[in-house]
């Protein structure tokens, strides 16, 4: 990291430590990290000449060298239940998609973390929109920073975010680096202050990534498993045939190892005829019998040019029926923002796609 004049440096791209390297860098105390954060996250304040308590050379120097940007939001649209999503315009015709969803007890903003996706899941539309590049960190924090600003959130008085899911468009896991450092954020008492139970991601098995998260990180974890075994889950979720499930559910135990209270939450999205058989959901019990588990049942949401169909609501009501038989806590996520397009795997956005980049787990989370 340089700050020479000549680059502008998006501060929205550095964590705490970052920051503190920056001023020190620039012969400033750390503590000037301290300051600048509240400004940017606590009060919602991009422009160097408003931060009164640093010094007017302080400002001048740091307008020079700094800029402090988020993505631009072109659209908002608003769900008659609530739910808003938003289009946020990145380079080169890129969109990407973030969605915040009121529920009585909490809000939830669900965001990106890579511009289309790699992965290539048959059920998903982000898939169908191929792959262009990883978000920044600036990219990703500034999702929330925007969402943030436009609820009207206050730091100090009624916030409508109370929890981030890392399950928009692309996959957390293969943009490890920006995606540690932008959670990082949105826990810092300094940055969104979320504690680190509400802040989750979600992957579909990118296993190394796994034990590296462990040891860097406290997020929570949502698995998108969507089959009970691997013939099928080759068919819905392609990353399984690097990863397949018995080494998945190793590193979801690894995960939460000697962590009490934590579990891990798996995603089982419901498709007719595919997945949703009282047998499915059998094998799917005994799979995560021993591990500390949450099923989150996603009814399947078409989209444009899909061959799947979502299963018949007494089919969802059998399957989850059968998994709370046997002791799991089961959730039937509810569809929001029909009217919108902002469910689950309906998340488009407008990728300039570079084509289905054949997945490297290892080589792009580095
Ligand atoms: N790549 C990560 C993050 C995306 S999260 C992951 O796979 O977990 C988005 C969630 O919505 C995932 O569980 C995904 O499998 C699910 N999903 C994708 N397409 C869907 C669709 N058409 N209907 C319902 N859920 C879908």
């Amino acid at each position: 990291m340089t700050a020479t004049p000549a680059a502008r440096i998006n501060l929205f791209d550095l964590d705490r430590r970052d920051l503190e390297g920056f001023f020190t860098s620039l012969g400033e105390k750390p503590f000037r990290a301290v300051q600048l954060m509240k400004w940017i996250y606590h009060e919602g304040i991009t422009d160097f000449a408003a931060m009164s308590n640093l010094s007017k050379v302080l400002r001048e120097r740091l307008a020079a060298i700094a800029e402090i940007r988020p993505p631009e939001v072109v659209l908002d649209q608003a769900s008659q239940d609530g739910s808003h999503k938003w289009l946020i315009r990145l380079d080169s015709g890129n969109c990407i998609e973030t969605v915040f969803i009121p529920e009585t007890d909490r809000g939830t903003l669900c965001v990106s973390s890579q511009i289309g996706c790699p992965l290539d899941c048959s059920f998903c539309a982000t898939a169908q929109q191929g792959f262009n590049r990883n978000l920044s960190v600036a990219e990703i924090i500034g999702q929330v920073w925007q969402a943030s600003r436009l609820l009207g959130d206050r730091r100090n008085g009624d916030r409508r975010i109370t929890n981030i899911v890392l399950m928009g468009m692309g996959e957390p896991l293969l943009n490890f680096a920006n995606v540690v450092k932008a959670t990082d954020l949105m826990q810092d008492d300094l940055g969104f202050g979320i504690s680190k139970r509400r802040v989750t991601l979600s992957t579909a098995g990118v296993v190394p990534a796994l034990y590296r998260l462990r040891e860097v990180s406290e997020i929570s974890l949502a698995v998108s498993l969507h089959a009970p075994n691997d013939e099928l889950r080759n068919e819905l979720v392609p990353i399984n045939r690097k990863y397949p499930i018995a080494e998945l559910l190793a590193a979801c135990r690894h995960y939460i190892a000697d962590k009490p209270h934590r579990r891990i939450t798996w995603e089982y999205v419901l498709i007719d005829g595919v997945n949703d058989s009282e047998q499915h959901a059998r094998a799917l019990a005994a799979l995560i019998r021993d591990i500390p588990s949450k099923v989150n049942l996603i009814p399947f949401n078409p989209f444009p040019g899909t061959r799947y169909r979502r299963s018949p609501t007494e089919a969802i009501a059998r399957f989850q029926a059968v998994l709370m038989a046997h002791d799991l806590t089961t959730v039937t996520r509810k569809t929001r923002g029909d009217d919108i397009a902002a469910a689950c795997g309906q998340l488009a956005g407008q990728v300039q796609a570079r084509g289905h980049r054949p997945v490297h787990p290892l080589r792009s989370t580095s």
